[in-house]
């Protein structure tokens, strides 16, 4: 069994980066939103920031009060980014109060500021261009660039991939598809979740459930790939699948914390440099 080391491949990637930034005579900047004061999405922000100073990217914090915004005010802060020359990157942590409307917020961005890849536009692109050539979202292709580090084609793979959410699950089935693998979606309405995982060649499982997958469900030789990250009562971060047992049977596994998360922030530090190249070109 071999550890996917999901910090390592960051770390390429966040240092071809810095280079390439630091080529630049004006540094792109990323606008984070942060609504309210969701403990993860402190955690999620501060790991950002390391990142953008890291490889030289601007990095402006606007907190807002979770009792102050409304969807409009939030959608008006957005229309003065879309707005301004000097913000390349507009990124708005998730989740946002149950008052906000989510989708209308995304729908707001500008696509080319979209640097998570959630705006209608860039999800449409990922049917319609070229692998990474527009902002797609930095989790599932987190994922691909981990594969590509330790040469797994996924061509011609059986893959299941557990969770169907728009941030993960869904793009990260659609681009396992584009690079042919046989692609199986599961959800929370999946009948025998076991009956999808169990002959999977790769199996990415995106749920927020520690402990959901265990070794029967994993077939032996599989490559697993554990997106999920929760903190137990002892304050212990643990993904979704039970790694000591599975990382028995599995060929290749991502450890969590160091598999995922880290390559999630290098790719957005990646699309940030994008969204920063096609605004400058826009222009
Ligand atoms: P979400 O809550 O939006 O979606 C959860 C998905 O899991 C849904 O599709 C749901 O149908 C499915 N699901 C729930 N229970 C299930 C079950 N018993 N069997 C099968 N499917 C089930 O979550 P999300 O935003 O997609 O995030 C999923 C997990 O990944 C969370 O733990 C989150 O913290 C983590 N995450 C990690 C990174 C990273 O960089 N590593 C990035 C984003 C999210």
């Amino acid at each position: 069994m071999q550890i996917l080391d999901g910090k390592l491949v960051a770390k390429e990637i966040l240092d071809t980066v810095a280079v390439e930034v630091r080529s630049l005579t004006v540094p792109p900047r990323l606008v984070v939103v942060l609504v309210g004061d969701n403990p993860a999405s402190e955690t999620y922000v501060r790991m950002k920031r390391k990142a953008c100073e890291q490889v030289g990217i601007v990095w402006e914090l606007i907190r807002l009060s979770a009792g102050d915004v409304t969807t409009e005010s939030v959608i008006d802060l957005i229309h003065e980014l879309n707005q301004r020359d000097d913000v390349h990157g507009i990124l708005v942590q998730l989740p946002l109060p149950s008052h906000v409307y989510v989708p209308q917020v995304i729908k707001a961005i500008d696509p080319y500021k979209d640097v998570d890849g959630f705006q209608a536009y860039n999800l449409g692109k990922m049917f319609l261009s070229e692998e990474f050539m527009d902002l797609s979202p930095c989790t599932p292709k987190g994922v691909l660039k981990i594969l590509d580090h330790y040469n797994i084609d996924v061509k011609g793979m059986d893959a299941t991939v557990v969770g169907h959410s728009n941030v993960v699950g869904k793009p990260m089935s659609t681009m396992l598809l584009n690079r042919n693998a046989t692609v199986t979606t599961c959800h929370i309405d999946t009948k025998d979740l076991k009956s999808h995982t169990i002959g999977a060649d790769l199996l990415v499982v995106a749920v927020g459930k520690p402990g959901l997958v265990t070794a029967d469900m994993v077939k032996d030789g599989a490559i697993v790939i554990d997106v999920g990250i929760n903190k137990l009562a002892d304050g212990k971060l643990v993904g979704d699948v039970d790694f000591e047992n599975v990382s028995k049977k599995a060929s290749y596994i991502t450890p969590v914390p160091g598999g995922v998360g880290p390559m999630t922030v290098a790719c957005l530090m990646e699309n940030t440099l994008m969204a920063y190249k096609k605004n400058t070109v826009k222009k």
